[in-house]
């Protein structure tokens, strides 16, 4: 299933939605309403509060379903598929071929920093360019959505603690993320991480860690690679983000980018505004975005 966030109109809330086909939704709360024994949770946060046995429960109602209302797609703006972030736990330097443009070295363990919920957009919004950075970057990253309370979980069982995976840009400003240590300032301004456009959940996926992961700027290639060769694969990131905090459902994981971001080109390939940024997983989707200097 592909699960989204939408909006009918201006200023109404976002909805949790279901994709019918690549062209249609159907509002899950409705369908829980008309063909389930339990109503569903119309807003995307407290959908993925329970996100595992949520998704069991609409996966049971869209068996029995026939005959519903469904929406086009062009006829609603889709909202960031989590609502409000929960924990934003990013993942540093996690293929082989980013590490060395960015000059660094493979790391003994994952290197984490978070993100903020100030921080987090939808995928048809604009990533604004404060003027507070003059390198603002591009990251294509595989997504891991948190299904289930996740604590001490062991690498085998991972996947038992997944909801899904979506698509995020760990838009990047280089010159606040390299002046200290702690790369934080860098990664968290406002309205610069779009997430999106849905959340795939994981029967969907066979291997996530088979998967083609690509950028575009203005319709050139930037960044092309695959997911085999994440250093810490997923299952290794639960078990060690789990070994140091409880995961919630909702919580998202961003697993790193591969080489050919825009601050290691020469001549820089660094964002202008106006941009479109275009990132592509295979199985999970395609999400566009345009740059806008605020
Ligand atoms: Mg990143």
């Amino acid at each position: 299933m592909k699960l989204v966030a939408y909006q009918k109109g201006k200023n109404e809330n976002d909805r949790v939605g279901v994709l019918i086909d690549s062209e249609r939704l159907a509002d899950v709360e409705d369908l829980s309403q008309q063909f389930g024994e339990k109503v569903l949770p119309a807003n995307p946060s407290d959908f993925y509060e329970d996100a595992a046995h949520h998704i069991e429960v609409l996966q049971q109602v869209l068996q029995k379903s026939s005959g519903y209302e469904t929406l086009s797609l062009q006829d609603v703006r889709l909202g960031m598929p989590l609502g409000k972030a929960k924990k934003v736990i990013c993942v540093g330097i996690n293929y082989q071929e980013h590490i060395h443009e960015m000059k660094s070295q493979v790391p003994d363990f994952p290197v984490l920093f978070a993100k903020f919920d100030n921080a987090i957009i939808g995928p048809e919004d604009d990533i604004y360019y404060p003027s507070i950075t003059e390198k603002l970057d591009y990251e294509v990253e595989l997504t891991v959505v948190i299904g289930k309370t996740a604590s001490k979980v062991k690498k085998e069982d991972a996947f038992d603690y997944i909801a899904g995976y979506t698509l995020a840009n760990d838009t990047s400003a280089r010159d606040l993320q390299k002046r200290t240590p702690q790369w934080l300032q860098g990664k968290s301004l406002d309205h610069t991480t779009p997430v999106g456009p849905w959340v795939v959940t994981k029967e969907e996926v066979e291997n996530p860690h088979e998967l083609n992961i690509c950028s575009y700027v203005n319709g050139e290639v930037r960044q092309s690679s695959n997911t085999e060769h994440l250093i810490f694969d997923i299952p290794f990131l639960v078990n060690f983000i789990s070994e140091i905090m409880t995961l919630e459902p909702g919580d998202i994981i961003l697993t790193g980018t591969p080489d050919g971001v825009g601050f290691a080109m020469n001549p820089s390939g660094l964002l202008q505004d106006g941009d479109r940024v275009k990132l592509e997983i295979e199985g999970i989707g395609v999400m566009e975005n345009q740059v806008k200097k605020v």
